[in-house]
């Protein structure tokens, strides 16, 4: 492995040099059935076709233009994406090309929304403990776990935390004098994949509406289809203020987006944010793909059923070092009763040179395994993966 890299990542004892579907190949020539698809990245594969064909060809005609004009493909994109979100009432949307990214600009739009309004000192934004909402030091501040805070101070003031699933404490930290906006995720993903009750969300969208808070949800895990609606707010009938996107939404290549609901909609005017690559062509023709592919009923009904049927199949092994299984779709994650690394080396390790492949899966926290297959991935490829994973459990 390369050492002119910063050490910042404990990576696997892998190197891959290709991929398709739900499959990849190391330089050695061992495959892997992908449960991880780069993170909630690869929703389409890899190699997808119609995805392959529209990067190609967009990179024969025009990678990038800047934002002082328009590009042909990025109002198609932005377009096609507004109007995928417009069920949860988005209106417009922000181009950027990291969730980070996005997060930062939601946080401007609550915080300028509220100055605008009511004038300084409301400007604090509520987020969840044991939440996950990037790697900037502003969106490190947002996040609500404390190991995260240590080294890079001062963090972005006007932040507060509070424990998920206590409406009581949530209620007390949306006080109206004081309180612009209040970011979550609907299934926490970095943090051991927890999905938070549809009866916890309605009271917090209720307690939002009622006291002029933006809600915003952290869709950057969640969204493009990855809990079997294209949103996961959809699932819960939930109409947020503003709506962040970036991993699956270009199928592989860099994106984000900050998408804002009516009270949003208008609050960045000329010159109050911008991104240089945001709207980028490539980036906006794979994500066209994605929309068509991943924005239709029939499809995220299929996310659906397959995230079911994993589930009901870890289930029904009855392992006794599996304690609980949660998830949403295909956004699972699998508690086992000793550390989640041992058994990702292994399901990897598990490849041999032309023979049995090994497993791809990922871990949230320490003890929780997590599985984000590909949305193509096959009901006989789920079950490959899922002997793999039992034999090396
Ligand atoms: C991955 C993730 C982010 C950060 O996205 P980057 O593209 O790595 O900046 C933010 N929020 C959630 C919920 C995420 O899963």
């Amino acid at each position: 492995m390369s050492d002119v890299f910063m050490n910042t990542y404990q990576r696997l004892p892998v190197t891959f040099a290709k991929g398709e579907g739900a499959w990849l190949t190391d330089v050695n020539g061992k495959r892997y059935l992908d449960f991880a698809a780069g993170i909630a990245v690869n929703c389409l594969g890899h190699a997808y076709p119609p995805l392959v064909k529209a990067i190609s060809e967009q990179a024969g005609k025009l990678n990038h233009t800047c934002n002082y004009y328009m590009s042909d493909v990025s109002a198609a994109f932005a377009e096609k994406l507004v109007a995928a979100c417009s069920g949860a009432g988005m209106k417009n949307v922000f181009l950027a090309n990291s969730g980070a990214e996005a997060n930062e600009g939601a946080c401007k739009i609550v915080r300028k929304y509220s100055l605008a309004k009511y004038g300084t000192g409301r400007h604090t934004i509520v987020t969840l403990r044991d939440s996950f909402h990037g790697r900037t030091i502003t969106t490190l501040a947002a996040t609500g776990q404390d190991s995260f805070h240590k080294d890079f101070g001062p963090y972005t003031e006007g932040f507060v935390y509070v424990p998920a699933e206590d409406i009581d404490a949530l209620d007390r930290a949306l006080n109206p004098a004081t309180t612009a906006g209040f970011m979550l995720e609907a299934v926490q993903g970095e943090s051991g994949i927890k999905p938070l009750s549809a009866e916890y969300l309605a009271a917090a969208a209720r307690l939002c509406a009622e006291r002029d808070i933006l809600l915003v949800f952290d869709e950057i895990q969640t969204g493009v289809g990855r809990t079997g609606t294209f949103l996961a707010c959809e699932g819960y009938g939930i109409k947020p203020d503003i709506v962040t996107l970036a991993k699956g939404l270009s199928g592989g290549i860099p994106v984000g987006a900050v998408l804002a609901g009516e009270k949003a909609a208008d609050v960045l005017q000329l010159g109050d944010h911008g991104s240089t690559f945001g709207g980028n062509a490539v980036a906006a023709a794979a994500g066209l793909v994605v929309l068509d592919t991943v924005a239709q009923p029939a499809f995220l009904r299929e996310i659906a059923r397959k995230g079911e049927m994993l589930s009901t199949a870890i289930a029904a092994w009855k392992h006794p070092n599996i304690t609980a299984i949660r998830g949403k779709g295909l956004m699972i994650g699998v508690d086992i009763d000793s550390e989640a690394r041992p058994v990702i080396e292994a399901a990897i390790g598990r490849a041999k040179s032309g023979g049995d492949p090994g497993l791809l899966v990922i871990s949230a926290g320490k003890k929780t395994l997590r599985m984000l297959p590909p949305y193509i991935i096959s009901d006989q490829e789920i079950a490959q993966g899922l002997e793999i994973l039992r034999s090396v459990l």
